[in-house]
């Protein structure tokens, strides 16, 4: 077997990655092994020679992600234990053997300890994204690592591509096991249909589970409006907990289907669709709600475009404001890494200050906890949220 390539910090470099931070910057990298081919396993070791941690090498700003602080082939073993301790975190979670909710987050990158990865579940199927290189390389392992994990009874594995890696791919994905395409789960008793080959990320946002949960409970009876609602994840909850009338809005003729069908699954009847941009919807209409939800994609994807993005938020936000009744909420939410907690907070007084409403905090969010934040990874809290309520 190849030897794994050595790296080496420059002097006063090996703190951040002493204090268990997963990545290692370009900037920091004194010498490394001529030749390392991206995705490649390598050691990084300290401008002193002591060995710091295995990871997978990158071209781009961040050199190495580490994936264990040991030294490892990350063979058959590492994975097994890897993915075994995520699920122990799950179970502890209540989120295994569960009746109501057959749907969480196995493994959530830096939070899990392995940077690049994703995989959720859905019932008997398991969907992965590998979003590094080192990571795809290590799909095989993967796959078998999950299909040893008992008390997940895996049946269907599907590797579904991501721009990050698989850019020139002309299909979503492959299966590695089996060849299931599409399941009804349920979160919280509520039945979704799921679709990971066609379907946006790995089929639905696993992420916003327990703000879907708040937002039902201040439901009932109100007219609701779900803004970027893609299959009615939201919605579904204010239909259940029986909201007066739901307005669910997505640009996606496929997120109209797969709403429709959820409704359908569920034998809601108060519910109505609008495939259609968001901002002409808010252009067409001035109808006020009870409740307004705001989930947009993510407006900026680097620091570059966190300006443009600040005010796609602003200006979405005020669109927000405007259009609640008196004494009804707002629940908003930024998935953008680049806005942060602070920033986004500003951006939605500075919305409020220019509806003129007055408006207070009621809750602040984040994603749920089957997407844990590595406290050493602080970047890894992506989701915000606030909830306000508005007179
Ligand atoms: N809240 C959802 C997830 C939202 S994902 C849930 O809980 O499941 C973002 C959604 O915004 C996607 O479905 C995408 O199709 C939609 N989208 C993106 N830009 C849009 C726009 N300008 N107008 C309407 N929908 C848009």
């Amino acid at each position: 077997m190849k030897e794994i390539s050595k790296l080496y910090l420059k002097a006063g470099k090996e703190k951040s990655i002493q204090h268990f931070h997963p990545w290692i910057f370009s900037g920091a990298v004194q010498h490394e092994a001529p030749g390392i081919e991206e995705g490649e396993l390598v050691e990084v070791y300290s401008s002193g020679k002591e060995f710091l941690g295995t990871g997978t090498y990158h071209k781009g700003s961040i050199k190495v992600r580490i994936l264990s602080f040991k030294k490892t082939e990350c063979g058959p073993v590492f994975w097994e234990e890897k993915l075994t301790n995520a699920f122990e975190l799950r179970k502890h979670l209540g989120l295994s053997g569960k009746s109501d909710t057959t749907m969480f987050r196995l493994v959530h990158g830096e939070g899990d300890g392995l940077p690049g990865l994703i995989i959720d579940i859905y019932n008997d199927c398991a969907v992965i994204q590998a979003h590094t290189r080192g990571i795809e390389n290590f799909i095989p392992e993967i796959c078998e690592a999950l299909k040893k994990i008992s008390g997940l009874a895996i049946q269907t594995v599907y590797h579904k591509f991501t721009d990050s890696v698989n850019k020139e791919t002309e299909t979503s994905g492959r299966f590695l096991y089996g060849s299931t395409v599409e399941t009804v789960s349920l979160e919280n008793g509520i039945k979704f249909y799921i679709n990971w080959e066609e379907g946006q990320k790995t089929g639905f946002f696993l992420d916003q589970r327990e703000n879907r949960k708040l937002l039902g409970s201040y439901a009932p009876g109100k007219k609701v409006l779900n803004t970027f609602s893609y299959s009615g994840g939201f919605s579904m909850y204010a239909c259940k907990s029986g909201a007066s009338i739901v307005h669910s809005v997505d640009s996606s003729l496929k997120a109209a289907n797969w709403a429709g069908k959820n409704a359908e699954l569920n034998s809601f009847n108060n519910h109505e669709f609008f495939t259609s941009d968001v901002f002409d919807h808010f252009g067409s209409s001035e109808e006020q709600y009870d409740i307004i939800i705001l989930d947009p994609p993510a407006f900026a994807k680097h620091l570059s475009a966190a300006e443009r993005a600040a005010k796609g938020y602003r200006n979405l936000n005020t669109e927000g404001f405007r259009r609640v009744k008196k004494g009804g909420m707002l629940f908003t939410f930024s998935c953008s890494q680049v806005i942060d907690k602070l920033l986004f907070r500003k951006i939605v007084f500075q919305a409020a200050a220019q509806s003129r409403r007055k408006v207070r905090i009621l809750h602040q969010l984040s994603q749920g906890p089957d997407h844990p934040v590595n406290i050493y990874h602080p970047e890894g809290e992506y989701l915000k949220g606030i909830v306000l309520y508005v007179e």
